[in-house]
């Protein structure tokens, strides 16, 4: 399986930006490992200023991707109404380097999401130096999740997850932080109808080293927005709506101050991501190991991504299996009626050539 829309190159990212029917106000916040530029678009004039970055984990595109259909409803009637009091710094791709090669890290191998203190990279210094000059009232981090989520255990993928990041380790709700659960709990609230029982939220162990942490520590509500699955849409075009529905009602409740009639506890309620799920599960397959034969077994696969020019590339590899699988799957076959014998060499973690 192959999908073209999950790879998102800087080069590929530059053309849509060119491709639009109206110019948007640019400029060069830095530089990667790599000598790329990281570029930034500051929409609006409004006094509430919000600051979005995404792909600072260059293989999750699908934020970036909704980024681009609401600069389109930006330049809209509706957009410009919604944009009246609002200003918006928005950082589209912060890892360019690793959005090229589809690595989550940096061309340093370094997490990007780990670095907010030691500043290490020129990355991080660039973000940073933007959330100093700016000077957000609210931050958005924008990331992309893998398929083995569930939001919580209502036998649902998490489509979508957020979190209200911790401020120290005893997990105070500083007040930053509080306004941080409201929107989420606001958002929630506003998305259950769209993708009812699938959003999850995301483990708050604090990490100061974790961009969002220490953003919402130096007094900022910070929101962690992560991109999930949908059934069998490895392409996210689904999910990329649902994020672009929730960036519109956060700006919508952040420019009216709606959200702050929730109650951090609707925040708590939220299901917690569960690792329940993995991508497809064979049923009626005979597994040989190199300590037995096990007849009639379930097999659990997950597939690794892989850079194939400008695609990306899903291949099933073996995760484990018993005679009764305890995962959820977003996918179930019957070897009997996919294979031609029945019968594969079980060796964890090795791709498999199934179809
Ligand atoms: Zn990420």
């Amino acid at each position: 399986m192959i999908s073209k829309n999950r790879f998102l190159s800087p080069k590929k990212w530059d053309l849509q930006i060119k491709g639009l029917s109206f110019r948007l106000p640019t400029t060069i916040i830095g530089h990667s490992v790599l000598n790329l530029p990281i570029y930034a678009h500051h929409i609006g004039k409004g006094s509430i200023k919000v600051l979005l970055w995404s792909q600072m984990h260059g293989n999750e595109s699908t934020t970036t991707r909704a980024l681009l259909d609401l600069f389109i409803y930006l330049n809209t009637l509706d957009g410009s109404k919604l944009m009246d009091g609002l200003s918006l710094m928005i950082i589209p791709q912060l890892n360019p380097d690793g959005a090229s090669n589809y690595t989550r890290l940096n061309a340093n191998e370094v997490d990007l999401n780990r670095d907010v203190i030691d500043l290490s990279q020129p990355e991080s210094m660039a973000l940073v130096k933007v959330f100093n000059s700016f000077s957000p009232d609210y931050c958005f981090n924008l990331h992309g999740q893998r398929t083995i989520f569930a939001a919580g255990k209502m036998g649902k993928p998490a489509t979508l997850s957020f979190l209200s990041p911790a401020t120290d380790s005893s997990k105070t709700i500083t007040s930053a932080r509080n306004q941080a659960m409201q929107l989420i709990a606001l958002l929630n609230e506003k998305l259950q109808n769209q993708i009812p029982n699938q959003i999850g939220r995301y483990d708050d162990t604090y990490n100061p080293n974790c961009v969002g942490d220490h953003f919402t520590s130096l007094g900022i509500p910070t929101l962690l927005i992560e991109a999930g699955h949908n059934n069998l849409d490895y392409d996210r075009n689904f999910t990329k709506k649902m994020i672009f529905n929730a960036l519109l009602i956060a700006l919508n409740a952040i420019k009216n101050g709606d959200f702050l009639r929730y109650s951090p506890s609707a925040y708590q309620q939220i299901p917690e991501n569960e690792k329940d799920y993995v991508d497809l599960i064979i049923k009626n397959i005979d597994i040989r190991t190199e300590s037995g034969f096990f007849k009639n077994q379930e097999l659990a696969l997950l597939y690794k991504e892989e850079k194939i020019d400008e695609s990306v590339l899903f291949s099933p590899f073996c995760h484990s299996f018993s005679n009764k699988i305890n995962f959820l799957s977003h996918k179930v076959l019957d070897a009997r009626e996919i294979l031609k014998t029945y019968e594969i060499k079980f060796v964890r973690g090795k791709t498999i050539d199934i179809f």
